[in-house]
């Protein structure tokens, strides 16, 4: 556990990824300074829950960003 001061550091990465449902680009935001994450969320557009698997390296940078169907 990293204790960050109370300075604005951001780790947001916006990103634009295609939902593995509709085929629908779109702009999601993921907190790098989670780390290596794996969250669902709907699709803008078809509301549809998108899996997503988040690879962060020690940095905060990050690496891949995969979405897939969460039925598969
Ligand atoms: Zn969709």
């Amino acid at each position: 556990m990293v204790l960050i001061r109370n300075e604005e550091v951001s780790m947001l990465e916006e990103t634009r990824v295609a939902c593995p449902y509709c085929g629908e680009d779109f702009d999601t935001v993921v907190d790098c300074s989670v780390g290596s994450q794996r969250y669902i969320e709907d699709c803008p557009v078809c509301c549809s829950p998108i899996e997503f698997e988040v690879e962060v390296d020690g940095e905060g940078n990050l690496l891949t960003l995969m979405t897939r169907r969460d039925d598969d």
